[in-house]
């Protein structure tokens, strides 16, 4: 004869086998079936579980992070494989993922960029790296006048933040103002300049204001070394995009 017992769960009478052994148990045999522990533990002990947890790392948090932070130490080759091997493993799921969600993504970005936090801490990293917002306030300018090309790279952008710097660092160390100039004049009479590396200059601040936009042959000179070192640039980074 078959022994039946009743799970309280889902109110049906089943074999003992249906039941995971238990001891403690007076029949050996868990309280609830096989299939509900299973549902059981994923709702209702769930819960539990995330609390026990909660307090777990609440009293010994500290403990284990120390820990933690020593052994990583300790087996560094160890973790950096480890590490190398789940951001492979991960990669396609998280580039999915990422994918996925862009939308709500962007949304959060965009509402934090509108919090007091984030403008503070917005305004605080423009005020310790002006010359950062001077080279964009600038390649603004120039773009309306056509004078941004549209080939200017990262690095670029990067070679041109250096020289406002430099413009801060020349102007403080010499206590004499200077400006960022174009070599060639943006809105020059006879040929405009562009707001490329190549055309910057730093100068003080009244050689800039005296040379009001007028040609010199010394600057005719320059502009044609610029221009022909742009174009030749230009044309190699077409070529490379062809081999693309
Ligand atoms: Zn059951």
């Amino acid at each position: 004869m078959v022994i039946k017992k009743r799970c309280p769960h889902c109110k049906k009478e089943k074999g003992l086998r249906c039941f995971n052994r238990e001891k403690r148990r007076k029949d050996g045999r868990a309280l609830y079936c096989r299939v509900c522990t299973k549902i059981l533990k994923k709702t209702k002990y769930a819960a539990q579980t995330r609390e026990t947890g909660r307090k777990y790392r609440e009293r010994k948090g500290e403990e284990i992070a120390l820990w933690q932070k020593e052994h990583r130490a300790n087996n560094r080759e160890h973790y950096k494989k480890l590490d190398a091997d789940n951001y492979q493993r991960n990669k396609e799921q998280r580039k999915a993922y990422k994918y996925k969600n862009r939308d709500r993504d962007n949304a959060s970005k965009r509402e934090y960029s509108q919090t007091d936090h984030a403008k503070e801490v917005k305004r605080k990293y423009s005020k310790a790296h002006p010359w950062i917002q001077q080279e964009n306030t600038t390649r603004y300018h120039a773009s309306k006048l056509k004078a941004t090309p549209a080939y200017l790279t990262k690095e670029d952008r990067a070679e041109m933040r250096e020289i406002y710097k430099e413009r801060l660092r020349l102007s403080e160390e010499t206590g004499i103002p200077h400006h960022v100039d174009h070599v060639w004049p943006l809105q020059g009479d006879i040929v405009k300049g562009l707001h490329v590396p190549q055309n910057l200059k730093v100068v003080p601040a009244t050689d800039n204001l005296r040379k009001h936009n007028k040609l010199t042959p010394e600057l005719e000179e320059k502009y044609v070394a610029i221009m022909l070192s742009i174009a030749m640039r230009y044309r190699d980074k077409q070529g490379s995009r062809k081999v693309k």
